[in-house]
């Protein structure tokens, strides 16, 4: 873990304005524009980046396309691809403080949390599809003596990846690792308010042996560079992690593009459910505080939706109450703070629209609610909990991405399965129970792409993750991920 003098010698850090990473080297952006980055722990900019546009965007699928078909990376051994993702999560662990300090600045993350979550779950995920690809193998069908069916798996081409701003290099490495390794040319597209940790991990790919033009990176606003992706015809696939509606914008220009196939890990409203026969009451409220709290909500499984037996309703509040009182909210970088800040100013007003909107509707406010530590000038927010909430209210339906949960009732197995369903999304969940059964039925019956069981939250990259409904389809992690960066073609051969 690090110390707290390393993150203090690497908060005062300079970073100055940075480039866009093209074709092995950083270039400025066609238009010489450049947007400043703020830092939402206390308000102030400490960095530029690049204002890229269409015209970079088509740079970066040029380069990816080049280097492509050149095929120093595509078509080299997996033994060689291997070796030199494994070079670059060593390089990633190498650099973790660094790595760490730089996304917390940009994004508020606490470094306790970040720390774990961004640099070393990145060079872990880079390692593992390192270490996956040389055990792909393609097929023989079996098909009659006089033919020989061959099944090929190729990389699909350019690979284009979107992410959103809570975890840029975690997600962004379950996603261009998995591509990397598979023999894909990338371009990213970082989220406009947490850029830097993406820009710099293209630098370690290059000073791994990544060869140029296999990894770009273009910053600049979703809505221009994005869309620019998005809409190239010369992207086989682009993989997002994000909003519903940005979700549905990629589909739509995937239709108006070139069919590009689209994956998409999308919001969620996850329920968290807690049985009065839940083992240890005292420790499913520690955990759900955590679940929802940590990161100031910015967490796509986050169990936003507390369902609670009745029959354990009081107590459980306490308990809950009191491990949210005990959570220190405060600066980022100081190792004692368990939430940092909201990764924006517009964050946080947003969040607020919600708390003002679940009391107008008739939601009672248990805790929280308001802004904090306002003489920073950051953006930090009390973690909020909401009772009496009912299914028509919008904190019931809407995802806040933000610490406001809403807490609901049920008496019977059958009502929490209704409530737990009745979101348009299915992203994750829990379950707290001692019975086995009714654990094993939850797991059957909760219409999500994770279900917990006495835990929330947790797990690692040997397993999947996505969602079912409108929380999107692809899933990440695991090998089945690296599926979805692969293409099957048919040698039919007669013999
Ligand atoms: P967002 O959809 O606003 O932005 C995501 C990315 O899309 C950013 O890089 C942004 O610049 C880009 N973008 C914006 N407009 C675009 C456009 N018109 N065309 C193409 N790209 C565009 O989401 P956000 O606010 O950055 O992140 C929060 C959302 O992400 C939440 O809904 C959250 O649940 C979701 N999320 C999901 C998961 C998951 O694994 N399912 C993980 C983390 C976050």
């Amino acid at each position: 873990m690090i110390s707290q003098n390393a993150i203090e010698t690497l908060r005062k850090t300079e970073i100055g304005a940075q480039g866009l990473f093209i074709d092995g080297v950083q270039v400025e952006a066609t238009s010489g524009a450049s947007l400043p980055v703020t830092s939402p722990i206390d308000g102030r900019p400490f960095a530029s980046i690049a204002d890229g546009n269409a015209a970079d965007i088509d740079r970066a699928v040029k380069s990816a396309r080049k280097a492509f078909e050149k095929g120093s990376w595509s078509r080299a051994t997996p033994a060689f691809r291997k070796k030199v993702l494994t070079k670059f999560a060593d390089l990633v662990e190498k650099h973790a403080d660094e790595l760490a300090v730089l996304g917390v600045r940009d994004n508020g993350t606490e470094i306790g949390m970040a720390y774990k979550a961004e640099p070393l779950s990145a060079a872990g995920t880079i390692r593992y599809y390192a270490e996956a690809i040389d055990k792909v193998y393609g097929e023989i069908a079996p098909t009659a003596e006089n033919v020989l069916g061959l099944i090929h798996k190729e990389p699909l081409g350019v690979v284009g990846v979107i992410v959103p701003w809570n975890f840029p290099l975690m997600i962004g490495a379950w996603k261009i690792a998995p591509a990397l390794a598979a023999g894909n040319c990338v371009v990213v597209k970082p989220p406009e308010i947490a850029s830097l940790t993406l820009l710099r991990l293209a630098e370690l790919a290059s000073e791994a042996g990544l060869p140029a033009g296999v990894l770009n990176v273009v910053t600049g606003l979703g809505a221009v560079t994005g869309e620019a992706l998005g809409l190239h015809m010369d992207v086989d696939a682009i993989a997002f992690t994000g909003s519903g509606p940005v979700g549905r914008r990629l589909l739509e220009y995937s239709a108006r593009s070139n069919l590009k196939r689209v994956f998409l890990e999308l919001g969620g409203k996850s329920p968290n459910i807690v049985f009065a026969d839940a083992p240890d009451l005292k420790q499913a409220a520690v955990v759900s505080a955590n679940g929802i709290f940590r990161n100031s909500g910015q967490v796509c499984v986050a169990g936003s939706r507390l369902l609670v037996q009745s029959a354990v309703y009081d107590r459980f509040m306490d308990e809950l109450l009191s491990a949210t009182m005990r959570l220190k909210v405060g600066d980022p970088l100081d190792l004692t703070s368990d939430v940092g800040a909201v990764s924006s100013a517009e964050q946080l007003d947003k969040n607020l629209g919600f708390v003002a909107r679940a009391t107008e509707e008739g939601a009672r406010l248990v805790t929280g609610g308001q802004r904090m530590l306002t003489e920073t000038g950051g953006s930090y927010m009390a973690p909020t909990i909401f009772e009496n909430v009912m299914q028509d209210m919008q904190l019931a339906r809407e995802e806040v991405f933000g610490p406001v949960l809403g807490v609901m009732r049920f008496e019977t197995e059958e009502e929490a399965v209704r409530l737990a369903n009745s979101t348009v999304y299915g992203l994750a969940s829990a379950v707290w129970t001692a019975n086995l059964s009714t654990a094993h039925r939850m797991v059957r019956a909760i219409n999500a792409g994770v279900v917990h069981v006495n835990t929330y939250g947790g797990a690692d990259i040997t397993v999947p993750l996505g969602g079912v409904k409108q929380s999107g389809f692809g899933r990440d992690k695991s090998l089945h991920a690296l599926e979805k960066y692969l293409e099957l073609k048919t040698a039919w051969i007669a013999l």
